[in-house]
């Protein structure tokens, strides 16, 4: 049987000691209840620039005013605005509407009211490399990877901390860190996915990181780094025999 890397054991750590975390502490969301990808989709096109807190509400009118996709296509333009009145970003409405139109008139596929591919997911309005992965994870359990501000930023502190994630080459690593990361399973895989999104955005934030209470610190190069030197400063300030 082949041995793991260091590297693979490190990254399998990381994930499992994160789903472990994610099962007792992940908050319940009314979107991580679902995996209707046309909930899915509402939830992750609302989230876009858009606190938690905020979106809850509007999901759930918006939800009401269209509970399904083709509600949604046979809509006016202006009842789908009044819908998402207040949450702002109004692109994003207009993106969900085409999507849900170009959608019903292609014909969906057989049992799919959405591609779960992200390479097709990417293809609609709207739907960047983030939400298709987000998609395809969420609503269909396939092994995709996701990367947004927030899932760069604790793969970045983890894994790379000397990468820039805002160059094409930084990018590019942090989705390669992505992949290497996912269970083996698609259903894993979801867990995974949310815990990652959840680290960053109560854990390992933009403000601040808080590692002491981070589940994945032996893991995560950049609190190893702190704790470091940490133990050096200390020893420079033990006193020294003569
Ligand atoms: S240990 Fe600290 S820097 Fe590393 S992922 Fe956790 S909160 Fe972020």
């Amino acid at each position: 049987m082949k041995r793991k890397s260091k590297d693979q054991t490190r990254q399998a750590a990381f994930s499992r000691r994160l789903r472990e975390w994610y099962r007792r502490s992940g908050r319940d969301l009314p979107w991580r209840k679902t995996r209707d990808p046309y909930r899915v989709l509402v939830s992750e096109l609302m989230l876009q620039q858009t606190q938690v807190s905020r979106v809850i509400a509007y999901y759930d009118r918006f939800l009401h005013c269209f509970p399904t996709l083709t509600q949604l296509a046979r809509a006016h333009p202006a009842q789908v605005r009044e819908a998402w009145q207040g949450l702002g970003y109004y692109a994003r409405a207009r993106n969900l509407h085409r999507l849900a139109r170009d959608v019903t008139q292609q014909g969906a596929l057989p049992n799919e009211p959405l591609p779960s591919d992200p390479r097709l997911l990417r293809k609609l309005p709207g739907i960047g490399d983030y939400t298709a992965g987000a998609i395809a994870s969420f609503a269909y359990e396939r092994r995709a990877e996701l990367v947004d501000t927030n899932v760069a930023r604790v793969l970045r502190r983890a894994f790379v901390p000397d990468v820039d994630d805002r160059t094409a080459a930084g990018k590019r690593e942090i989705w390669r860190i992505a992949r290497a990361l996912l269970p083996r399973t698609g259903r894993a895989t979801w867990t995974h996915n949310q815990a990652i999104i959840e680290l960053g955005a109560l854990v390992c934030t933009a403000r601040v990181a808080r590692c002491a209470e981070c589940p994945v610190s032996r893991q995560c190069l950049t609190a190893n780094s702190s704790r470091e030197a940490g133990r050096r400063a200390s020893r420079l300030r033990s006193p020294t025999r003569s």
